[in-house]
């Protein structure tokens, strides 16, 4: 066994929350290691670059192909079965293990939990509350959105229908919004006026920008909340370093933010890790290809003593060396389920039996049609606008909240157009042998098949532009059964476990989900949308599918795991304290959407950012 250097902190897993506190820390003057379990090749602008080029020349365009596989810190991924699925329904989402992790290849947005999602139990009688509210969170929310470079207006964002106030005086992003595609415009003027009705209440219908991790405008003379100074000139974006700031850092709509943004305009871990690296050169150290496999705790003084992992030269083959890494504090940010995999590896932080449990997504559900005119898709970010309406009120003693994101690319997701648009137009029968007799959200027969030339160009021009997809996505409540286990036949190439997922949608999710269906059906009638999605049959890319009332539905995952390993105020029914620090190990934190209580309906990221600024304040405090 090889022993490091003493650090101040050791921090495993290199994702958007362990550079965030890394970065903190060595600003704070602290000596820091980071472990990374992937490759580091993004961090170089040349590596960035052949992810770029890998995924412009993959055949199959998924979320994880721009990124080479390494069977020494494996993931789940098309054709490659990483998760063992113990039932009774699938767990649909994966991450990353590359240096930058899951932000490599997710979409950016960023919304901030609303105040209720703190206090479900309190307020709606389920799952537990927070044992921090949102103005707990809010000057650390402050910090995430300055660090990721989110692109909002606060003013739009401070919904009209609350009396509390969501933003301080004075604050706002450090960008514009993103500007709302013609889409979003064209559904905006439709429901101008117009109300939706669920279970008998009428709920007004509005489209909110989505706040995005995304360069766009910035924004002069704010105070940075990082550093508590008045910034000079504007809030300066990071995009793609070999391209001036002005340029290279601004949005420019090349449409594939999932999974990669060829000019860096989308944040990803890679841009704070770099930064931390480059201004803190000698007090932060970053080992690539360094798998955590144990955390070795004193059985005295229950104080973590060393983590011990593997480090492999390349990653096909698997040969390591085993190594120890020390220091004074540990912080494990490895994601929601490697971060409970490596807990219950080494049997540390689990007086509480929770480790692992309450594993939670958004179940994400997709309907799709025709616009009765063209509505550009297939242009800028996935996704610029929402509708909020759902996201909280008095239905969620009954039934799962949820958020409705406008899509702008169509039908991309569920069914792989335009190209299996053009396929069908082309040659309808073998398409139909191939695919099935599915609608893949074009016209029928009478005007599809053996489409050449002006006829073909004119059809795809018609139809493409129309297409049009909402997804819903959806609250989960708190369920120890829905949890991560490991067993000692479920291993990797190198002898680390792999994570067994138990995980099912109670009925307040179901219950949620067909309302959401409803709010779809309500939502196209209002804007003459003719609704192509094939309820009846399994499109074979969802994570799973269930019957209610005779009606199938069908969910996918969203990304977003959090849950497992959760904070509370009780080292009985939680793993972590306010602090994000274990109840059984006194210099063991822990960051990222493991800590969440419950899920809400904001994607996590931004959370969990916040949380690690909170974390950085906790653990400064522990070493002075
Ligand atoms: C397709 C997709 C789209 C998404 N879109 C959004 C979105 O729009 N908005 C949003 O808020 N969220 C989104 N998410 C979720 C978001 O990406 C995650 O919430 C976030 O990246 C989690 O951050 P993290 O730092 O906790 O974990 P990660 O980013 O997963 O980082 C964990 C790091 O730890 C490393 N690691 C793992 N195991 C070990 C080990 N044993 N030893 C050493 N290192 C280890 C990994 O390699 C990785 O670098 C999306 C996710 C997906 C999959
Ligand atoms: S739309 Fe294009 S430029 Fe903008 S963030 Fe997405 S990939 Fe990057």
């Amino acid at each position: 066994m090889i022993q490091d250097d003493f650090y101040d902190i050791v921090i495993v897993g290199a994702g958007v929350a362990g550079s965030i506190l890394g970065k903190q820390l060595a600003d704070r003057g602290k000596r820091v290691l980071m472990l990374e379990a992937g490759p580091g090749t993004g961090l170089e602008q040349g590596g960035f670059q052949s992810f770029v080029e890998r995924f412009l020349t993959q055949e199959l365009k998924t979320p994880t192909s721009p990124y080479p596989h390494s069977d020494n810190a494996p993931i789940q991924r098309p054709f490659h079965e990483y998760y063992e699925q113990s039932g009774p329904m699938n767990y649909g989402s994966n991450y990353m293990r590359h240096a930058g992790g899951t932000t490599l290849h997710w979409m950016g947005t960023c919304l901030r939990f609303l105040p209720e999602d703190f206090r479900l139990k309190s307020l709606y009688g389920h799952g537990i509350d927070w044992p921090i509210t949102y103005t707990d969170l809010q000057p650390y929310y402050q910090m995430a959105e300055w660090e990721l470079g989110v692109s909002a207006n606060a003013a739009e964002q401070q919904s009209v229908d609350r009396d509390d106030q969501l933003y301080a005086t004075g604050y706002d992003y450090p960008m514009e919004r993103v500007p709302p595609s013609y889409l979003d415009d064209t559904i905006r003027e439709r429901f101008e006026g117009k109300s939706i009705d669920i279970d008998g209440r009428a709920y007004p219908l509005e489209v909110s920008s989505t706040p995005a991790a995304r360069n766009s405008i910035p924004r002069a003379n704010l105070t940075d909340p990082r550093e508590a100074r008045e910034i000079v000139g504007s809030y300066r974006p990071v995009g793609d370093p070999d391209l001036p700031d002005e340029r290279g850092g601004r949005c420019q709509g090349n449409a594939s933010c999932i999974p990669i943004c060829p000019v860096q305009a989308k944040y990803s871990a890679l841009k704070t890790l770099r930064t931390a690296i480059e201004r803190n050169c000698g007090r932060l150290d970053v080992i690539i290809k360094a798998v955590a496999s144990l955390i070795e705790i004193d059985p005295g003084s229950e104080r973590v003593v060393g983590v011990r992992y593997k480090k492999y030269a390349d990653p096909d083959q698997p040969s390591f060396t085993e190594h120890v890494a020390r220091g004074r504090v540990y912080v494990i940010a490895a994601h929601a389920i490697e971060t409970a995999k490596l807990l219950l590896a080494s049997d540390a932080a689990n007086s509480s039996e929770l480790v692992g449990c309450n594993l939670m997504d958004h179940p994400f559900v997709l309907t799709w049609g025709l616009m009765p005119k063209p509505i550009g898709s297939y242009r800028g970010p996935g996704s610029t606008s929402g509708i909020p309406l759902f996201r909280d009120g008095a239905f969620r003693s009954e039934s799962a909240a949820f958020r409705v994101e406008i899509g702008n690319w169509g039908v991309d997701f569920p069914n792989g157009t335009p190209h299996t648009t053009l396929m069908s137009l082309v040659d309808r029968k073998h398409f139909n042998d191939a695919f099935g007799n599915h609608p893949e959200g074009i016209r029928q027969a009478e005007h599809a098949g053996d489409l050449f030339g002006k006829a073909l160009r004119q059809e795809m021009q018609d139809v493409c532009s129309r297409q049009f997809r909402l997804g819903f996505e959806l609250e989960q409540l708190p369920d120890p059964k829905n949890c991560v286990t490991i067993q000692s036949r479920y291993k990797d190439a190198i002898g680390n476990y792999r994570p067994v997922i138990s995980y099912r949608l109670d009925d307040y999710c179901k219950k949620g989900i067909v309302n959401a269906r409803k709010a779809s059906d309500e939502i196209f009638a209002k804007l003459g949308v003719t609704d192509e999605t094939d309820y009846d049959r399994p499109s074979g890319i969802a994570a799973g599918r269930f019957k209610v009332d005779g009606q199938w539905y069908e969910y996918h995952g969203a990304g977003h795991a959090v849950g497992t390993h959760r904070m509370g105020n009780s080292p009985r029914d939680s793993v972590v304290d306010a602090d994000q620090r274990t109840w059984d190990h006194p210099n063991l934190f822990l960051v990222g959407g493991g800590n969440f209580c419950t899920i809400g309906t904001a994607n996590p990221t931004l959370t969990i950012a916040a949380l690690a600024f909170k974390a950085a304040d906790a653990i400064t405090k522990e070493l002075a």
